[in-house]
């Protein structure tokens, strides 16, 4: 197949399309920054387009025109892009990306869509905690593509304007798709890790996700920051789990994902962040040789302190993967443990190359 991957330079982009090209596709890219796709460049099957997609309407309706899928990727996918910069979260994630949808419309082209988990915003758990006889049932917080509602914090809490731009997007195509105008799939990724994730951040130096502030204290000293506590809780996801999964969808034997939303993630490796702190000090020194007496000290902060004001959080999320296991027969393989190990090797290996 011919596929258009947009945000193909990012994290699950390039493993993305590693794969895609290693199943015998023909895949061209396009991102702001290739730094991630380098050992691709020469790849007989793969062609680079350094873009940003806000300043390249007409090609991109070229490039859609040409192709025979669509995959788009392209978004500001960082907790703290919501709150330091939420009209750029709006538009890129929203307003960009339609564009890129309605061309897929006017063109008859199938895409698949990136959303979040962050669409389903907290669990009911979080807001009513004394209604309810057991608010640490798991299954308040099993999240179902097809029949959980969305529960997201008042507007001054300005990190939902990311999950509200990806929920408005996932309506609009759904809209399309009733109007038999569109052939789309929706994935929501629940908290992918591994190689390549992010950045490490030397002390107080930008914001990725936490794996990456994790790792960066671990390699590079400074103490692990909680925030509020770390008793959130997320279940992580290994990347190639992912892309496996990602694979049967571009496949889409006999059409089976057509207008489907998929929850792609691992509901087994549920972990607090508290947790995933520890288990990567556990971790660093039983498998990478680190000096146990040497480890990052753990820090509370509030969510204020290290975001900023507009700050709030998804208080635990666990991905009903029935539907994937259902209809592409698919289910992660890597436990936490593994998961987690796997994605630090990388970064171990690359400090310990410099
Ligand atoms: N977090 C933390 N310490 C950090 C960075 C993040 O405790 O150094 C918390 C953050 O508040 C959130 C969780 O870790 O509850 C996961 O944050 P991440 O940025 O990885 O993305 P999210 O899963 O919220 O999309």
């Amino acid at each position: 197949m011919k596929i258009l991957n947009l945000g193909a330079g990012g994290f699950i982009g390039s493993h993305l399309t590693t794969r895609l090209l290693a199943e015998g596709h023909q895949v061209t890219g396009v991102d702001i920054n290739g730094d991630k796709l380098d050992t691709l460049a020469a790849h007989h099957r793969f062609t680079y387009l350094g873009r940003d997609i806000r300043d390249a309407e007409g090609e991109l309706a070229e490039l859609i025109a040409a192709s025979d899928l669509v995959v788009d990727l392209i978004a500001h996918a960082n907790p703290s892009l919501y709150v330091s910069r939420p009209l750029d979260v709006f538009h890129l994630n929203f307003s960009e990306n339609l564009k890129i949808a309605e061309t897929c419309v006017r063109q008859g082209k199938r895409l698949i869509q990136f959303s979040s988990c962050e669409v389903y915003g907290k669990t009911v758990a979080s807001i009513v905690p004394g209604l309810l006889a057991n608010p640490d049932d798991p299954d308040l917080a099993l999240f179902a593509e097809e029949s959980t509602p969305f529960i997201l914090g008042p507007v001054n809490r300005h990190r939902w304007i990311y999950s509200c731009a990806k929920q408005l997007l996932e309506r609009v195509l759904h809209a399309y798709g009733l109007a038999g105008e569109l052939i789309y799939t929706i994935i929501r990724p629940f908290n992918f890790i591994g190689p390549r994730i992010d950045y490490l951040p030397r002390e107080g130096e930008g914001v990725p996700r936490v794996f990456s502030h994790f790792m960066g204290a671990l390699l590079h000293g400074g103490p692990m920051r909680l925030v509020n506590g770390g008793r959130q809780r997320r279940c992580y996801t290994y990347i190639d789990d992912a892309v496996d999964c990602l694979l049967r969808i571009v496949d889409n034997p006999g059409g089976v994902c057509d207008r489907q939303i998929f929850n792609i993630g691992s509901p087994a490796n549920e972990i607090s962040i508290k947790g995933l702190a520890l288990l990567m000090q556990e971790l660093y020194v039983e498998q990478f040789g680190g000096d146990p007496f040497a480890l990052p000290p753990l820090l509370e902060v509030s969510g204020e302190e290290f975001y900023g004001d507009g700050y709030d959080d998804s208080d635990r999320r666990i991905p009903d993967i029935s539907k994937a296991e259902h209809l592409l027969n698919w289910r992660p393989r890597f436990d936490l443990r593994r998961t987690v190990a796997d994605s630090m090797r990388y970064y171990v290996e690359q400090a310990r190359q410099r």
